[in-house]
Parts: structure tokens; sequence; C-alpha cells
């Protein structure tokens, strides 16, 4: 299945030229009216934080977005933070100090609530945060394909340094392309060292802007609150840099931050709206379920009628939780809302099965004793399931009669120990797609000597594994 760009771009209510651009980064040349594969579509569809659904099976999407895709013109939105770093360097501290320094400067009080995120105003407007600090939810919500973050705030203690998880965050908000801002923290501390923490920052290739780098560096103190002010001056510049917009108008469309089931009240879910505006009663389609929106509750507990992009708000009404990372979307339809639910369920079912079934093959030639010796066997594990889709089908094309690509297990998410154990148990490398393998993971790659590779571009991880058919690339380095 080709689609023509133009079309494409339509479909994203996106400009051909933006397409465009995206196809020139991944090495396709195209003007808007040549046609690409379903794969490379997949491939910019994903790249520009847009879910792809494939016409052939997914018809019934399809329409759906059809029918919700036209949003008007854009206004400019606040940008969604999110805050990482290594543990005891003062997350938690940041997120409350931010919080409280808004409370301080005048704003009605109330009762502030937990509910995942909450938005600051600041003279230069405002900052929504993501108030699950950590990386356990940034990583969550990219496994399910959301795009939820603008820009990540980087705490490091200036005291301590930079530490494992400091160097993981650096890597995830690089993979998922997210800009990232160095608020060096504990900076009333007698031990503080900032000179030594942007040096072990520049090893890892965060450059401060003072030394000629790209990465706004803010010196900070979550205890005293000094340069809480400059983080939030670094964040509405990075903001304006990334030009920020959407539409207010609309069906709403976005992502659940979280959700939980409270006795009383039923499912409790937060979401983030990203485009259009949420309206209390409105039908919210959410993963695989789909209910009205009753009640809107924002973080100080206030109940309000509407709320438009970039901002988060609690609702009830959903028959159970959705997943983090779930894109919900607003439909006028009840019918189709189910529709679409059940279709969902069963295509989330479909997937699990052939997820076994390949591993049932995999056994059947394993109980033939048969040596793989015209096969190259692959262990793949991508970002999102888009991605995985499409280079599922490209990899199984590459085969020949000579030797064939076993996708031996595909799967969304970091890569764990249980995908190395696997690939050493039926001879396979394991590929990283926009994904990066855990420590254990990497620990045991190395230890037993199994092939693990990273990459961010399809042609690249294509190339290479039909260099390992020809056998021009030995399966480990
Ligand atoms: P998290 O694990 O990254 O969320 O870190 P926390 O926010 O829980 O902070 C860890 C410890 O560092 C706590 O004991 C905090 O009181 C302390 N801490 C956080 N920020 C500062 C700061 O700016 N100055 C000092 N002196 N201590 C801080």
């Amino acid at each position: 299945e080709n689609i023509v760009v133009s079309d494409l771009a339509q479909k994203m209510a996106r400009k051909s030229r933006d397409v465009i651009r995206v196809l020139m980064k991944m090495g396709e040349m195209v003007n808007e009216s040549q046609s690409i594969d379903q794969a490379t579509a997949a491939l910019v569809v994903e790249e520009m934080g847009h879910t792809a659904v494939f016409v052939s099976d997914n018809a019934l999407e399809d329409s759906l977005m059809d029918s919700i895709v036209d949003h008007g013109d854009d206004a400019p939105r606040a940008p969604v933070v999110t805050i990482m770093g290594h543990v005891d360097h003062g997350k938690t501290s940041l997120l409350d100090a931010i919080r409280r320094a808004k409370v301080a400067a005048g704003e009605v009080g109330g009762i502030t609530q937990h509910i995942g995120a909450y938005h600051v105003e600041t003279p230069r407007g405002m900052v929504t945060f993501l108030d699950t600090p950590g990386h356990a939810a940034f990583t969550a919500m990219r496994s399910r394909g959301a795009k939820a973050t603008d820009i990540v705030i980087l705490v490091v203690a200036a005291d301590d340094g930079v530490m494992p998880q400091t160097a993981e965050a650096i890597d995830h908000a690089r993979a998922a392309n997210v800009p990232l801002i160095v608020a060096i923290n504990k900076m009333d501390k007698e031990s503080a060292d900032p000179d030594r923490v942007q040096n072990e920052l520049s090893a890892k290739g965060v450059v401060p802007e003072d030394w000629g780098g790209d990465t706004q560096i803010v010196k900070l103190s979550a205890h005293s609150g000094d340069g809480i002010d400059n983080l939030l001056d670094a964040i509405l510049l990075q903001a304006e840099v990334l030009e920020l917009r959407a539409s207010t108008k609309g069906a709403a469309q976005g992502v659940v931050i979280e959700s939980r089931i409270d006795k009383g009240r039923g499912a409790v879910a937060t979401l983030l709206v990203q485009k259009g505006t949420l309206k209390k009663g409105d039908l919210v389609l959410a993963g695989t379920m789909y209910g009205r929106a009753r009640a809107l509750t924002d973080e100080n507990g206030k109940l309000v009628k509407a709320v438009g992009p970039s901002m988060p708000v609690e609702i009830l009404g959903l028959p159970e939780a959705p997943g983090a990372g779930d894109e919900f979307l607003v439909v006028a339809d009840e019918r189709k809302a189910r529709e679409v639910a059940e279709f969902r369920l069963a295509r989330d079912r479909q997937v699990r099965m052939d997820m076994q079934q390949a591993m049932k093959l995999e056994n059947v030639f394993a109980n033939m004793g048969k040596k793989e010796a015209a096969s190259v066997n692959i262990v793949l594990k991508a970002d999102v399931r888009g991605s995985l889709e499409a280079l599922t089908a490209a990899l199984h094309d590459l085969g020949t009669d000579e030797v064939v690509v076993k996708i031996v297990s595909s799967g969304v998410g970091a890569i764990a120990e249980s995908d190395v154990t696997l690939a050493e148990s039926t001879g396979s490398v394991v590929l990283g797609f926009n994904v990066r393998a855990d420590n254990g993971a990497r620990a045991k790659c190395q230890n037993d000597g199994i092939d693990l590779r990273y990459y961010s571009i399809i042609y690249e991880l294509l190339d290479d594994v039909k260099a390992a058919m020809s056998g021009l690339l030995s399966p480990e380095r």
C-alpha cells in the first residue's frame, strides 16, 4: 500500500513540506505528488508525533480520525515539562518548590492535589509539569507511543555530579528527541561544585551554552528557592524556540497521564489535553474504553467546565482505569466509540496471538534439531507499535530463497534481560529501534557475547540485517 505525500500530510493536518522535510531527514528525496510505501509512511507519521493507523486493517479507526482531524486555526500553547534525574538529586523537592513559588506569588491557594500534573502561571506564560518524577513514567508513555513531554528538566545535584540515572535520563531524552535543560540543584550546599557537574555533563555530550554548547544550565536550590525563576525563564525560552502550537477548537485529543480506581468515585483518570477543548459531558474514548467525562477537576481540586491544550485535568466517568500513555480522544457518537473500542480489543488479542504463534514456530525448528544455517534470527524491540509493525514487515521482505529473516520475538519497550536470554537461546541478534537496553540487559550482552545494536533510522537497521544475511557482517562484534 502506497500513499501520496500530500495525502499523508493532509491526513495529519500538516503541511506537505513538513512531511517532505521529515522524509529528507530519513534520506528519502520525494516531492509532494510522489508516493511512499506504507513502512516509510508509518515512520513519518510516528516521527511527526502522530499514531500510524493502517487503512487496510484499521479502516474503522481511519474513518474516526478523518472525522475529527479538522481543528481549524492553531494557537500557541504552554510547554509540558518532565523532571528527570538521579535518585535523591532533588526531583520531588524541585517540583514542590516550583509549586510553592507559584502559590506565594498570590495565586488562589485551594487544596493542592496530586493528579499527576500541574501548571503554573508566570508573567511570561504558562508551564505545565508532569509531576510523576523519574524515568519510569516517561518510558511508559513513550513505549505506548505517546509524546506527552516537550522539554526534559535534568536535575543534577551540585554536590554529587553525573550519576548512572543522570546518564540514563540523557539517553531517554535524546532517544525521544526532546530538548534538555539542566538544573544544577543544591547550590546552597557547602560542597556544591557546579563546574565539576558541567565538566561531567560535557563528557556526556551535554554542553552548556556558556561553553559553546546548546544546553541551558540553571543553577538553583530547591530548598532556598534561589534560581527557580531562572529555570522557569529557561523553560519559556526553550518553548519559544520550539514554537509549540495547538488548536483550541474542536474535539479534544490527548494522552492519559495516570489513572486509578477510587472506592467511592470509580475510575479516576488524569488527562493531558493536547489539542482542542475537553468539556464536561464529552464522550471520551481512551485506548479500549470509553465513557462520558462526568466531572472535570483541576489540580487545585476545583471543578472546571472545560480545558484546552497543555492543560491537565482529572475526570470521572470511564468504566475502568486506562493505562498511562494511552491516547484519548473525544468522539461525537457512542456507537462509533463502542465500535472502535471493540475493534482495538480484538486487535490487541490478535497481536498477542501472533506473538505466541511466532514463539511456537521457533519451538518447531528447535525440536526438529535444525541448525539455523540459513536464517538471521532477530530479537526486535522498538519504541512504538507503529515502528514495530513497519520494521517487521520490512524485515520479512528482506528474506530470500537462501536466507530467511526470523523475528524470534518483537515488542515495544526497552530491551530487558529476558530479551537477551531469548536471543542467547535462539542464536539471535538484539536490535533496538529508538530504545535502549537496561543495565541488566547490557551487562548480559557483554558477558555472553550477544550482539546488541541500536538504531534510530530504519534504513540503517535494514542495511545491517542485509549485510548480516550476505555474511558481510559477523553476527557478533
Ligand atoms: P528525588 O529522589 O530526586 O526526588 O530527591 P528529593 O527531592 O527527594 O531530595 C533528596 C534529598 O535531597 C532530600 O533529603 C532533600 O531534602 C534534599 N534536597 C533536595 N533539594 C535540595 C537543595 O536544593 N538543597 C539541599 N541542601 N538539599 C536538597
